[in-house]
C-alpha cells in the first residue's frame, strides 16, 4: 500500500492545487500551482520537503507559482516537452506514457489536449490518483481553446477508461455549475439526483466536492455518458457516434 496523502488547497477564486507526500519521509510533490503564497504556508507548516511541482497546462492559473515556489524550495519543475517552452521554470521534460518514480508509487503521464494543445494528466499508478488539470471536471469537462472536440473527447475518454476507484483530482471547483448543466440535459439520471443533494450540502457547509472517482463520474457526469439513448434522444441525436454528441454537448454548455 502507497503511503501517499493528497493536501486540497484553495488558490486564487475557484482554482485548486494539490501537495501530495509521504508523511514520513516528508518528501513532496505539488500539482499546478495556482499561486505560491498558500501552498508556501502548507509546506512550511506540514515541515515538508518539495522536490518537485508537477505541470498538467501552461495557463497562469496553474504555473502562477512556479518560479516563487522553485526559488524558496529550490524544487524541480516537470511538465510535457512538447509544450516545455510555455512552462514557466521547466527543468524535466517528461514525454507521453513516460513514467517516473516518487516514493514507492510510478506516476505516469498521459497526452490529453483539447483544452491545450499540450495538457497532460498524470496518474498515480499505485495510490490509483488522477491529477487531472482543466480536462475533466466534477460533472463536467474542460473548455475547448486548442484543438477540436474530437481530441478533447478522446482525452475524457482516456480518463474514463481508467479503473473505477482511482480519485479525480482537478483544477477548479466548478461542480455546482456542471450540476445545473447535467441536469438540464440528463434529468431521469437517479444516480445524479443522488449526487446533486451531496453536492448542494458539501457548498452549503463551504466543502470541496473534489476529489470524486472515475466511477462517479460515469454514472453521472454527461461528458462521459455519451453513449446514453436517453441522452442523445434529449438532443436530437439518436444512433449517432458520441463523439458527435459529445461534441453538441460542448457547445451547448459554451452557451448555458
Ligand atoms: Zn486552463
Ligand atoms: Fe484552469
Amino acid at each position: 500500500m502507497s503511503q501517499l496523502k493528497v493536501n486540497l488547497i484553495k488558490c486564487l477564486s475557484d482554482n485548486y492545487s494539490y501537495i501530495i507526500f509521504n508523511p514520513n519521509s516528508k518528501k513532496a510533490i505539488i500539482v499546478d500551482p495556482a499561486e505560491a503564497k498558500p501552498l508556501v504556508d502548507v509546506v512550511n507548516k506540514l515541515n515538508l520537503n518539495l522536490e518537485y511541482i508537477l505541470i498538467t497546462h501552461h495557463h497562469e492559473d496553474h504555473v502562477g507559482g512556479n518560479i516563487e515556489l522553485k526559488n524558496k524550495f529550490n524544487c524541480k519543475i516537470i511538465g510535457y516537452a512538447d509544450d516545455a517552452n510555455r512552462i514557466p521554470g521547466i527543468d524535466i521534460t517528461i514525454k507521453d506514457k513516460e513514467i517516473f518514480n516518487f516514493e514507492d508509487d510510478e506516476i505516469q503521464l498521459n497526452f490529453s489536449p483539447g483544452h491545450t494543445s499540450g495538457h497532460i494528466f498524470y496518474y498515480f499508478k499505485k495510490s490509483k490518483l488522477a491529477f487531472v488539470g482543466d480536462v475533466v471536471f466534477s460533472l463536467g469537462c474542460g473548455r475547448i481553446f486548442e484543438g477540436n472536440s474530437n481530441d478533447m473527447y478522446k482525452s475524457v475518454m482516456k480518463i474514463k477508461s481508467l479503473p473505477n476507484e482511482v480519485k479525480i483530482f482537478c483544477g477548479h471547483e466548478y461542480t455546482e455549475s456542471n450540476l445545473k448543466f447535467c441536469l438540464a440535459y440528463d434529468e431521469n439520471n437517479d444516480h445524479l439526483k443522488q449526487r446533486a443533494t451531496e453536492v448542494k450540502d458539501l457548498r452549503n457547509k463551504g466543502l470541496p466536492t473534489i476529489p470524486t472517482t472515475v466511477l462517479d463520474e460515469k454514472n453521472t457526469n454527461i461528458f462521459f455518458r455519451c453513449n446514453d439513448k436517453a441522452i442523445s434522444q434529449k438532443l436530437g441525436l439518436e444512433g449517432q457516434p458520441p463523439e458527435k454528441v459529445f461534441k453538441k454537448l460542448r457547445e451547448l454548455k459554451d452557451n448555458f
